[in-house]
């Protein structure tokens, strides 16, 4: 078998594309502009890149980029006080802290002071809670943009035996979680598992969060399964160089999997288009307007 690659990249662009239109609707019908503060504190190269290709999204879905950058020194003391800051800013729906933060800084407490109805990266503990009760949740944006291209493939995932390697706050809960609200039936592998690849070989679904290359070998998966790959892994490459590879032996699962996302082009390009939602969704909710329909 072949698999069919899953276009992220596509699939994300069509997203963002829906989002734009109802941005512009909300412009239109009720003078709105949805606006995200992203917040950067200290020198991280990977950051600034990241942050800058947010902005420039977000400026391109026809949203408010509010980009506030902080010294590596900031005390938690004055992050705090920014976070009141854009807490109150009606201008600004949503808030994005970049993580991680300097050591002199408890990013538990940072995200904790976030407003949890401008928490766009659904990190808060309210959103967290809400989202394992089965309420209505600002849902982080990897995780859900995973869900969309599994839904890509399958439509719906009632039933589907799915296999979520990694337990991080960041991406294996709240997928798992969400894949759970999908009425799937979820099983979380993370470091300690036994004979994961065994496990891996009952997945109809399996998602890879486990930022270790290529650990997910061609025969961990079940013929004919789907292989979500959320890992980004920096290797070396030829010629003193560098590349990006994903949690999964791509090649290797490319000739056993149904359907495989790649790396790079796969889950990456839909956690910016999900943040765009996210946005949307949370201004939508602080002006008591409906849900977008997406
Ligand atoms: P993390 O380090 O917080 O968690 C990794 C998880 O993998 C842990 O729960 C751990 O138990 C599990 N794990 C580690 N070694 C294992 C092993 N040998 N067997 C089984 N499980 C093992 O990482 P994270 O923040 O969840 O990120 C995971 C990967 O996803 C990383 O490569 C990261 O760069 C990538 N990521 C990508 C995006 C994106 O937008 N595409 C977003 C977030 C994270």
């Amino acid at each position: 078998m072949t698999a069919r690659i899953i276009d992220g990249k596509t699939i994300a662009a069509d997203l963002r594309g829906k989002v734009t239109d109802s941005v512009h609707r909300l412009l239109r019908d009720r003078g709105l502009v949805p606006g995200i503060a992203v917040v950067l504190v200290g020198e991280n190269p990977a950051s600034e890149v990241y942050v800058r290709t947010k902005s420039k999204m977000v400026a391109a879905a026809g949203m408010h980029a509010i980009d506030r950058k902080l010294p590596v020194t900031t005390t938690e003391a004055e992050l705090l006080a920014l976070v009141g800051e854009l807490n109150a800013d009606p201008v600004v729906n949503g808030i994005l802290v970049q993580l991680p933060l300097p050591p002199q800084i408890d990013s538990h407490k940072i995200i904790a002071a976030i407003d949890p109805a401008k928490d766009v990266d659904g990190f808060h503990p309210l959103n967290v809670g809400r989202l394992a009760s089965g309420l209505p949740a600002l849902v982080p944006c990897t995780p859900l943009g995973c869900v969309m291209l599994a839904k890509s493939v399958h439509g719906s995932l009632a039933g589907m035996d799915a296999v979520v390697i990694g337990r991080s706050n960041i991406v294996g809960k709240p997928v798992a979680q969400l894949l759970l609200a999908e009425n799937a039936t979820v099983t979380i592998a993370h470091s300690k598992t036994r004979d994961l690849p065994a496990l891996c070989r009952r997945a109809d679904l399996l998602i890879a969060a486990i930022g270790r290359a290529e650990m997910v070998r061609g025969d961990w998966i079940k013929p004919g399964a789907t292989a979500i790959d959320v890992g980004i892994n920096r290797v070396p490459a030829e010629g003193g160089k560098s590349r990006i590879v994903g949690d999964v032996a791509y090649a290797e699962a490319a000739a056993v999997a149904g359907a495989l996302t790649p790396v790079p082009g796969g889950v990456g390009p839909m956690t910016i288009a999900c943040l765009l939602l996210n946005t949307l969704r949370a201004a939508c909710a602080q002006h008591g307007l409906p849900e977008p329909k997406i």
